[in-house]
């Protein structure tokens, strides 16, 4: 059992959270926003006053913050300096890929560990223990985070050296993006021609169009009595969110000279979509959007 400090409880980081402690692990918990705290407190997760408390003495720190600036900052004004020699940062918010190369050259500059581990899986997987971690870092450190990764997770991929689970992250949400959009305008253009979605459902979901984005988050109601369409959008995946990550997308895209036209367009239409209701819509609720020429 490791002790763990745990910064950055919101609606990832305090299920998160909970679920080391029920495996076992002694955490110590910091969150700057005091609705954070009082809700961690509420859910037997210990707090400190300050970060450092909470870092120094673990063997392991954990950050699930918004964005990168928060991260590279964090490390920089104080809790590299306070943590224990050798210790493990396990950075796990979805941040650029030269970010978190940053935060681990930071890092071992410091004398530490490091590594990258980005989640899918959302609010619900973070709950359920059920999310998926992308990890980049070294081979030692990333059997080291193994046992504390399993007690969060249940898929769990190595994918190389540092920077590069969040590499994957980018990549996967760009399909992700890139094929909901798809979806969204073949119902359309369906529904125009006059067909009906649960017969466009039927079809694709066993054809070569088959993807995550029609079998699981179909973005009309009725074929997957599950999907957000039949909440009215209630996330699920909020837009902004999706947003966020195609920034990220973007961004690297643009470091790599990558012809990565499909991405970029997707970018831009999640872009406006996350500057109107769609920011706390799932983010297949841009059918709406391409319905009504929105975006
Ligand atoms: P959130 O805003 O709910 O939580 C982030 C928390 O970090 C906040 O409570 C904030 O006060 C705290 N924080 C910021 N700087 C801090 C610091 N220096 N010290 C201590 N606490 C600090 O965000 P979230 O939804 O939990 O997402 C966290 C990360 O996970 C993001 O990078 C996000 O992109 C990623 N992510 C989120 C989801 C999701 O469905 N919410 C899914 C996958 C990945």
């Amino acid at each position: 059992m490791s002790r763990v400090a745990f910064l950055g409880l919101g609606h990832m980081g305090l299920p998160m959270a909970k679920n080391l402690i029920a495996a076992g692990h002694e955490v110590r918990g910091f969150d700057l926003m005091d609705a954070a705290v009082e809700a961690a407190k509420a859910a037997g997760v210990p707090v400190t006053e300050f970060g450092i408390d909470a870092v120094s003495g673990a063997e392991v720190v954990i950050t699930m913050f918004p964005a990168g600036r928060h991260v590279i900052s964090a490390y920089q004004d104080g809790l590299l300096a306070a943590a224990e020699p050798g210790t493990l940062f396990i950075e796990s918010s979805t941040i650029a890929v030269d970010e978190a190369r940053t935060a681990h050259e930071l890092a071992v500059a410091a004398g530490h560990r490091n590594i990258d581990a980005p989640v899918s899986g959302g609010v619900v997987g973070a709950e359920n223990g059920t999310l998926a971690f992308m990890v980049g870092g070294t081979d030692e450190d990333f059997a080291a985070a193994l046992p504390l990764l399993e007690a969060m997770g249940k898929r769990i991929v190595h994918c190389g050296g540092p920077g590069l689970g969040q590499a994957a992250k980018v990549c996967n949400n760009m399909i992700l993006a890139v094929s909901q959009i798809a979806v969204a305008e073949a119902f359309v253009l369906g529904e125009r021609l006059g067909l009906e979605h649960q017969a466009l459902f039927d079809v694709v979901s066993q054809a070569s169009g088959q993807c995550w984005s029609i079998t699981t988050n179909c973005p009309v109601p009725g074929p997957v009595p599950t999907s957000p369409a039949n909440r009215d959008y209630q996330p699920g995946f909020a837009g902004a969110l999706m947003a966020k990550d195609l920034g990220l997308a973007l961004q690297a895209i643009e470091q790599t000279s990558t012809d990565a036209r499909m991405g970029r367009l997707a970018q831009e239409l999640y872009a406006v979509y996350a500057e109107g209701p769609g920011a706390t819509r799932d983010f297949s609720g841009i059918i709406t959007d391409i319905r009504e020429d929105l975006v």
